[in-house]
């Protein structure tokens, strides 16, 4: 068995070479099989090394990715779905939950952008209780401070001439 020192943790013989190996990948519940890894694995830390002379780190690179893009796109399929369910345009969506440019929104749908965590947790609890809309849209007219103005009161001095 091919070994040799771990540039991780500095076990001697530490690593072990290996080869036709299958890993599954998984996020939020997706998976992505690569096969036919090669290289070296740390029997002390666990560290793992892809051989350089095959095309593993890079499979194996690309199948992560891969897995982040579907992560996005189903989360953006989600929010769609949900707005769809509440009856609510993109537009209203923006004015409504999420606040900022119009263009976000859409983006977040096409999977293009990760929507923020707060976004995310909102519309799945409208999901679940629809009803709460109507709270929100009274919540929502007061908590609106852009066209927040201040208010100067100025005295009316009255001079008085002696
Ligand atoms: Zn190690």
């Amino acid at each position: 068995m091919k070994t040799r020192q771990c540039f991780s943790c500095g076990a001697r013989e530490g690593m072990r070479h290996f080869e036709g190996r299958g890993e599954t990948l998984s996020v939020k519940g997706m998976e992505r099989r690569v096969n036919d890894l090669a290289g070296w694995e740390c029997q002390q830390c666990g560290e793992v090394e892809w051989d350089e002379n095959t095309d593993s780190a890079e499979r194996y690179t690309e199948a992560g990715d891969d897995l982040v893009i579907a992560a996005r796109q189903m989360i953006g399929a989600e929010m769609k779905r949900i707005r769809r369910k509440l009856h609510l345009t993109q537009k209203e969506t923006v004015q409504l939950l999420s606040g900022g440019g119009h263009n976000a929104l859409s983006r977040y749908e096409r999977g293009e952008l990760l929507p923020p965590k707060a976004l995310v947790l909102l519309m799945r609890l409208l999901d679940r209780y629809p009803y709460m809309l109507a709270d929100i849209q009274t919540l929502a007219e007061g908590a609106d401070l852009r066209g927040f103005k201040h208010i100067v009161h100025k005295e009316h001095e009255s001079l008085s001439v002696s």
